[in-house]
């Protein structure tokens, strides 16, 4: 087996992409105590909000006050979503309370439309546009290119494509890629040929992997990357969030899960598990969902029965 990295970046992306795609709005407070929650865990990457419409996402609506609001540790990194140059001008309002944003857009012509009613050419003209304009203002910019792996509506998506893409968010300063893998449609096998040849073409920026568990296949994508020396993921505290254009499409792989496996592995994170599952519990009470094997298996249920 390939040489794994010693250690790996994580970004924590439920208090954005989680948050946004359960159907209850979470009070701002709640958000702000379980942002507190995972800075507590040792994670230094956070998307905490993302300033799309109000009236299109209600469970991001308070996106201002949450910034607002969350404590600016040292050597905490926050992002936010950014949709379009409008998004961005609303961000900029709070410009020191984060760090990085991310710019996102679809590498199939068909989920592009379908997320923001756009080509691929007019979505990345206006992200050039956004991109510049943060850079302008001292911020980070992560280019996400969703249904990297496969696409639930035109199958199979050529790596060749989503590199281009890549290179595109590249020139225009990005320096972050994040593949995502929207509905859960990649395989190991896949992934790992994907990043040897992404390794090859994209040099001088960071690659993450960002995999959702859909089919079960999230953290042997995880492995998969890993061994090509990927170090930087996404994943979602309390197995939150999945996608609002697929109807049961399961969330992110979950950080609990990420980290425990990383770190049994011997690849260092940063964060404590235990400090984590606490978040992890804390937000799975507070929308009802059941407790993952994870909070289970830390808590005081009898995993046995
Ligand atoms: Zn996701």
């Amino acid at each position: 087996m390939s040489e794994l990295p010693q250690r790996v970046r994580i970004r924590e992306v439920g208090p954005r992409d989680g948050f946004q795609n359960e159907p209850e709005v979470i009070p701002t407070e709640e958000k702000v105590r379980l942002i507190g929650l995972l800075v507590a865990s040792g994670l230094r990457r956070i998307e905490v909000t993302s300033f799309v419409r109000p009236d299109v996402i209600p469970q991001l609506a308070d996106a201002d006050q949450v910034l607002e609001a969350i404590a600016r540790p040292e050597g905490v990194a926050y992002s936010v979503l950014i949709p379009n140059e409008k998004g961005l001008e609303r961000a900029l309002a709070d410009r020191r309370r984060f760090d990085e944003i991310n710019v996102f857009l679809s590498a199939s012509e068909a989920h592009n439309r379908r997320n923001v009613n756009r080509s691929i050419a007019e979505s990345l003209e206006g992200l050039g546009r956004t991109v510049a304009r943060a850079r302008e203002e001292g911020l980070r910019c992560e280019g996400v290119i969703s249904v990297s792996f496969g696409c639930p509506y035109e199958g199979e998506v050529p790596p060749a494509r989503v590199f281009e893409i890549a290179e595109r968010l590249a020139e225009a300063g990005c320096d972050e890629i994040s593949f995502g893998d929207t509905t859960g449609m990649a395989n190991p096998r896949q992934v790992g040929e994907f990043f040897a040849a992404a390794n090859q073409r994209l040099t001088g920026v960071e690659l993450t992997a960002h995999f959702h568990n859909t089919r079960g296949q999230g953290l042997a994508n995880v492995l998969a990357a890993l061994e090509q020396g990927i170090a930087s993921f996404e994943s979602a505290f309390g197995e939150l969030g999945g996608s609002p254009l697929t109807p049961g499409a399961t969330g992110n792989i979950s950080t609990e899960d990420l980290v425990s496996m990383l770190e049994e592995m011997g690849v260092a994170t940063g964060v404590d598990l235990a400090l984590l599952i606490d978040a992890s519990r804390a937000v799975q009470e507070l929308l009802g969902r059941p407790l993952g094997a994870h909070v289970l298996r830390a808590g005081p249920v009898d995993w046995q029965r």
